[in-house]
């Protein structure tokens, strides 16, 4: 069972997020249900959830990857991390100084803004699954090149195979153009339903945008696409 201190923790700052959005009335008797993914362990006497197979195998793929020149400046490979079993998919462009270090997506500002935006749709982080288009960081944080992007993103395919997702969210332009295959730009994109393979991608915001251009328009905009996302998945039952 969760820590009652955490959870009050974390009800705090779902409040104050959808404060700071302009949600001024909550209807509780019709909060969404949790999602149906299992969690990471199983409960006594129930059998574990799938091992990763998929996805430890495609790791296994990359290996100490020298493909592409991100390779050069990098210190970790950045694979993903999250539910292998998630309902939902998040996609970003390519690890950050943080994520670098550490070896796990979105663990920077960044991934304080969309923690927050994942529990704003009554999720959390391990509940989903989190990756980028290119696993290693671009140098001075710059967008990944085409080559890069066409050297890696089929690794980000493949989890997408693996992880089988009803819904992906893109964040940014980087990812919404590859899993689209468009060149428009995310402003364009942003709130309109497309699709990678068959599973809905919703493209929004990159939580780092978010955090340099912190408007109230914007983050309104974030939560509604999200709650799009979070619909969608409800209404696949
Ligand atoms: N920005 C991204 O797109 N991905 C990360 O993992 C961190 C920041």
């Amino acid at each position: 069972m969760s820590d009652p201190v955490d959870v009050r923790k974390a009800l705090a700052s779902w409040v104050g997020y959808l404060g700071e959005i302009g949600v001024r009335e909550l209807d509780l008797g019709r909060a969404a249900p949790p999602l149906a993914a299992p969690p990471l362990e199983a409960p006594p006497g129930e059998a574990p959830p799938r091992p990763p197979a998929g996805l430890a195998a495609i790791r296994e793929t990359i290996g100490d990857c020298r493909r592409c020149k991100l390779c050069e400046a990098r210190t970790n490979i950045v694979f993903g991390v999250g539910n292998p079993d998630a309902e939902l998919m998040f996609v970003g462009e390519g690890p950050g100084a943080d994520e670098d270090a550490r070896g796990e997506p979105f663990v920077g500002r960044a991934g304080q803004k969309l923690n927050e935006m994942i529990r704003s749709i009554g999720l959390t982080r391990e509940q989903v699954y989190i990756a980028n288009v290119v696993k290693c960081r671009p140098p001075g944080n710059r967008d990944p090149e085409p080559d890069e992007v066409a050297t890696c993103s089929p690794f980000l395919f493949a989890q997408i195979e693996a992880i089988a997702p009803k819904v992906i969210v893109a964040l940014g332009s980087p990812a919404t153009k590859t899993l689209l295959g468009t060149r428009s730009g995310i402003t364009a994109l942003r709130g309109k339903w497309g699709s990678f393979r068959g599973v809905p991608v919703m493209p929004t915001f990159h939580p780092a945008y978010l955090l340099r251009a912190y408007t109230h328009e914007n983050r309104k905009l974030v939560y509604e696409d999200l709650k799009a996302a979070r619909a969608r998945i409800d209404e696949s039952r």
